[in-house]
């Protein structure tokens, strides 16, 4: 997720994003969520810078459309949970 201007479509809602504690990948609230965001990253102007730098920092949670499982069929290893938006 890029981190610089509040007119971003996630910064409406940042928990979309990130998958609370024991929501597991797969399950049907993971998938609902990421649904919802990626419905919020199809139509935004960062989503390609926003894609490859997820998969650079190995982030989780949705960058640019992509989740943990996208990023890791890229390529991307899963390094940081730390990564998400600065309030
Ligand atoms: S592509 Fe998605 S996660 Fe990235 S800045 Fe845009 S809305 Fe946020």
């Amino acid at each position: 997720m890029i981190l610089t201007t509040s007119r971003l479509p996630c910064r409406s809602n940042p928990d979309l994003f990130f998958a609370p504690d024991g929501q597991h990948t797969g399950t049907p609230l993971y998938n609902a969520r990421v649904e919802s965001a990626r419905a919020l990253c199809h139509g935004c102007p960062e989503r390609i810078p926003c894609r490859d730098r997820g998969r650079a920092l190995g982030a989780t949670g949705v960058w640019g459309g992509e989740d943990d499982i996208d990023r890791v069929e890229a390529g991307s290893s899963i390094r940081s949970q730390r990564w998400r938006i600065a309030a």
